[in-house]
């Protein structure tokens, strides 16, 4: 059984909730950690939702989500430069250390040309992001969102990608529900932590049968992950932050949050 010392929840697992509810009720049911997402903080101001998750004894994890870098057209990846520099501000305001990076692709031109714009694109950023004390996070996604999400697939791509840009203000995150396919996955979590790029590992459950490629992610234990072996090779490759539930699920959404909420404190206690 896990105490809650590490247990982070992402504001997208509980999504019906404000992220003043949110905060609220994490706090309330022991939960130490948070990880904002961007939409969560719509008419905000950042650094107000900070102060507000310090004075209720949480910490910010990070911020979620920054990327989308690739597009045929230059103006597009001009203006995704721009969203992600305005998440460097944001994240600075709220006190997130990182930002989590979904990196994107565009499915009108190959994957390699994909790759080489989110390295230029995250090369834009790095900068401004290092000087704003804020990481980035490559998470690379599962191959099923190749085109419009991700054209970083794997925990080797993300470890390539890294090594190529040379920044150690830019590591990965690691999310089982990508990665736990992959043959590699555990060599290349290894590869990562030695490297001293493991910067965030999320926890979430495949559901069998899916139904939903993006909105039917299940709870830790009930589904087809070997949660366990993965938390034990990140924790084996120096890795001691939080580990944040990152369940997006039209299905629980639907339930009492306040319940589906200790669900998850549970799953977390017994499976992860
Ligand atoms: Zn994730």
């Amino acid at each position: 059984m896990n105490d809650l010392s590490r247990l982070c929840i992402h504001t997208a697992t509980t999504k019906p909730w404000s992220v003043e509810m949110a905060v609220e009720e994490y706090a309330r049911s022991g939960v130490r950690g948070i990880t904002v997402w961007r939409d969560a903080l719509a008419g905000r101001d950042p650094a107000a939702v900070g102060r507000r998750i310090s004075d209720a004894g949480l910490e910010v994890v990070s911020l979620c989500r920054g990327g989308f870098f690739p597009a045929v057209g230059a103006d597009a990846r001009k203006r995704a430069i721009d969203d992600n520099l305005r998440a460097v501000k944001e994240a600075e305001a709220l006190g997130a250390p990182l930002i989590v990076l979904v990196c994107g692709a565009d499915p009108a031109q190959p994957l390699e040309s994909s790759r080489a714009q989110i390295a230029e694109g995250i090369t834009a950023v790095g900068k401004r992001a290092a000087e704003a004390g804020v990481k980035l996070a490559v998470e690379p996604l599962h191959p099923m969102y190749a085109d419009t999400r991700s054209a970083v697939n794997t925990m080797q791509s993300a470890n390539d990608m890294c090594e190529h840009l040379g920044d150690p203000n830019v590591g990965v995150a690691v999310d089982v529900y990508h990665i736990w396919w992959d043959p590699n996955a555990i060599g290349e979590i290894q590869r990562c932590g030695a490297a001293g790029r493991l910067f965030a590992f999320h926890v979430c459950d495949w559901n069998v049968p899916t139904r939903d490629f993006l909105l039917d992610r299940e709870l830790m234990g009930e589904g087809c992950i070997d949660i366990r072996r993965f938390r034990e090779a990140v924790d084996s490759s120096g890795f001691s932050g939080f580990i944040e539930v990152e369940i997006f699920s039209t299905q629980y959404w639907s339930t009492e949050q306040s319940l589906y909420l200790q669900k998850v404190i549970s799953a977390y206690r017994q499976h992860v």
